[in-house]
């Protein structure tokens, strides 16, 4: 089995507790672990997958807590770093009129510095790009560019997922879309929401928007669609991929559960390139990760809800 390494952020979600409040009248918070990358480690790990997670906590209580967190679900954060700056913080509501209200105290995450070491590490393994904060700057930002350059040097096969978030983005989308391109160019699998597709490619029609992003170099994509599946466009497949039903209550982390599944599938498969021509692997793998995501959404929060192994038998 290969390892997966994932890049990015690791955060505290300040979730306020009583919905259809925006956050001037909040007053009571639930700490959440959280970060699309670390969440992606968790549920790789949580399906006995190995899953290593490369990003940047404070050296204070809440970068202990998170680290203790991703060490329960035992992913390894020997490669992770700490740093004198406080680790990043959102703070999310829902507003009165259904909104997301958002605020965001950038820290530590931004910190995450190269290491020269790594690289004879990831030779033919899995890397995964997945976070939302990467091009937002700092130093976060030349590190997971110069981590990318280095996955395409060994071999490995690498996964993007932009992670658009429209409350870091109001206004520059045009940038963050620049940003995403030299991605979807060199990764071998791509996984977008409907919105990011659309986003990116600027074609409406999801087939449109896949040819487009095809184009630009990527081989496989997937863009989940929530209760619908999964549109799966490969050199074998452009159809959608049913998910199972499930009485949701709560959608965060759905798509990390996905991709984090569907890397640990891909981590067991000995030559990936079957993955680009054998049609009915691919199908299967997304099926599996269509679970993974369903499931997520069955309870409250991300990572307390990704699915083990049991659970997605199960399903
Ligand atoms: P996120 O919101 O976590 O950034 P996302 O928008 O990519 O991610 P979703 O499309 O909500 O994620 O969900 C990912 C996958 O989980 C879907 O492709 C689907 O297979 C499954 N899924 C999500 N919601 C449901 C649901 N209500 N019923 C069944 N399956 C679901």
């Amino acid at each position: 089995m290969k390892n997966v390494f994932c890049i990015g952020e690791l955060l505290i979600d300040f979730v306020a507790e009583k919905q259809g409040n925006d956050l001037s009248k909040a007053t009571n918070f639930s700490k959440k672990a959280g970060g699309a990358p670390a969440n992606v480690a968790s549920a790789i790990s949580k399906l006995e997958g190995n899953s290593y997670f490369i990003g940047c906590v404070g050296n204070d209580p809440f970068g202990t807590f998170l680290m203790n967190t991703l060490k329960n679900y035992r992913v390894d954060v020997s490669l992770a770093q700490r740093s004198n700056t406080f680790t990043t913080l959102a703070f999310v509501s829902l507003a009165e009129d259904g909104e997301r209200d958002f605020v965001f105290s950038r820290g530590a995450d931004k910190e995450l510095t190269h290491d020269p070491n790594l690289k004879s590490r990831f030779k033919d393994q899995i890397l995964h790009f997945g976070a939302a904060t990467s091009f937002l700057g700092g130093q976060l930002e030349e590190t997971y560019s110069r981590y990318f350059q280095e996955a395409i040097l060994s071999d490995s096969f690498i996964s993007f997922d932009p992670n658009f978030r429209t409350d870091l983005w109001k206004g520059t989308e045009d940038v963050f879309v620049q940003k995403c391109l030299p991605f979807i160019k060199k990764s071998h699998l791509c996984k977008f929401s409907l919105e990011e597709a659309q986003l990116i490619s600027g074609k409406d029609n999801i087939e449109d928007a896949c040819t487009y992003l095809h184009g630009l170099g990527t081989k496989i994509i997937t863009v989940t669609l929530g209760g619908e599946g999964t549109y799966l466009s490969s050199p074998t497949h452009k159809k959608i991929i049913p998910s199972i039903k499930v009485n949701p209550v709560d959608t965060t982390g759905a798509g990390d559960a996905f991709i984090g599944c569907l890397l640990k599938q891909i981590s067991q498969v000995k030559e990936v390139d079957t993955l680009f021509s054998e049609s009915a692997i691919l199908e299967k793998m997304v099926e599996q990760a269509n679970k993974a995501g369903a499931i997520t959404t069955m309870n409250y929060g991300a990572i307390e809800s990704l699915p083990d192994q049991t659970q997605l038998d199960k399903a």
